[in-house]
């Protein structure tokens, strides 16, 4: 018996959080014995990318390298996935929690009939059926869902679990599988690349910023720091509702949610729904002019100071390393 792992990928390289999904795996199947960890690649991945994903604990990757699974086909992708699932005796499929992630686990809740439990915390207790933990309401509380199926399915929220590095490494097999017109039937036809050196909701380190830098003509100090830090930039909503910053970045309740190890908010006051788009992230580092900024409260470290003065010397020192 096996534990699988779906493999999330983007221009040839594996995602983090795919790499995450497979530690949680490996650390699952040494709780229940439930064997080996294998995991399932569709579409175009460089080999040593596929040869990594061992170290974070898979013992064997099933590649199907077949350029028709790269755009987005999101039934083909569960349809290969089940006959994979299948074929290796898996009772429980791991998945990274993404929008790809869930529409493919959806489709396979189906398919498998399995119960399914999405923004999985830690590993479940898994005496008789799974008791999972998730996270709910943008991370502000946690509900526990009981999966009493025989097949399981679980996403994995992105930073919940340590990335495991030692692992053995990972035989890499070619998968074919067989698929039909209707699994191709729907398929992304074009999507529009974000700006930016680094993806925002990937991103491992994010610098954004908000009303208290004034104009979009100062955001190159932002760009700097992102820069210098391998960050993506993000910003607050009433700077992309202005036009300062491009929508995709605005982070919070009603943008995108980001979960990085390092998120720092320059010139952003911490309403409420900012801050259920970035309270998972690692650690918070603050800069505002004013004390009683409420991003401070959430804060791990605060520098109470002005944005204009603080960012380039914190940028300079940086460089200085
Ligand atoms: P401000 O509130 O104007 O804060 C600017 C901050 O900059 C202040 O704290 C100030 O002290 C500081 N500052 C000023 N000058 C300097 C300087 N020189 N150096 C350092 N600091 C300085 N907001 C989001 O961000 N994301 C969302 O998803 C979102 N969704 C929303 C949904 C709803 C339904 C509603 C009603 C609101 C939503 N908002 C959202 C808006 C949110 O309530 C706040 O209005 C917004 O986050 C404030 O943005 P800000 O912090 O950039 O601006």
């Amino acid at each position: 018996m096996s534990v699988l792992v779906y493999i999330e990928h983007a221009d040839g390289k594996v995602k983090k959080t795919s790499l995450e999904a497979v530690s949680f795996a490996s650390a699952l199947a040494a709780q229940t014995g439930e064997g080996e960890v294998v995991a399932i690649a569709l579409g175009t991945v460089d080999s040593p990318e596929l040869a990594s994903v061992g170290k974070a604990g898979a013992s064997k990757v099933l590649h199907a390298d077949d350029v028709r699974l790269n755009d987005g086909v999101i039934q083909a992708h569960a349809s290969a996935v089940a006959q994979a699932f299948a074929s290796v005796g898996a009772k429980t499929l791991v998945l990274a929690k993404s929008s790809l992630g869930d529409a493919v686990a959806a489709r396979l809740a189906i398919k498998l009939s399995a119960g399914m439990v999405s923004n999985v915390v830690e590993l479940p207790k898994t005496s008789g059926g799974y008791l999972v933990k998730r996270s709910i309401y943008t991370g502000k509380a946690f509900a526990e869902s009981e999966i009493t199926t025989e097949n399981k399915i679980l996403a994995v929220k992105k930073n919940a679990v340590d990335l495991k590095t030692d692992g053995a490494g990972a035989s890499v097999e070619k998968l074919s599988v067989a698929l039909s017109d209707s699994d191709f039937a729907s398929k992304i036809t074009s999507t529009e690349r974000a700006t930016g050196e680094v993806l925002l909701p990937e991103a491992d380190i994010v610098v954004s910023g908000g009303r208290g830098m004034k104009g979009p003509e100062n955001w190159g100090m932002i760009e700097d720091l992102a820069r210098v830090l391998g960050a993506a930039t993000g910003c607050s909503k009433p700077v992309s509702d202005i036009g300062w910053r491009p929508h995709h970045e605005h982070v919070g309740q009603t943008g995108v949610k980001v979960a990085p190890s390092l998120y720092i908010a320059i010139g952003i006051s911490g309403a409420i729904q900012h801050l259920a788009g970035v309270n998972s992230s690692k650690c918070i580092v603050v800069i505002n002019k004013d004390p009683e900024a409420p991003f401070f409260k959430a804060a791990d470290y605060g520098i109470v100071g002005d944005a204009f003065e603080v960012v380039p010397k914190l940028t300079e020192a940086l460089k200085a390393e």
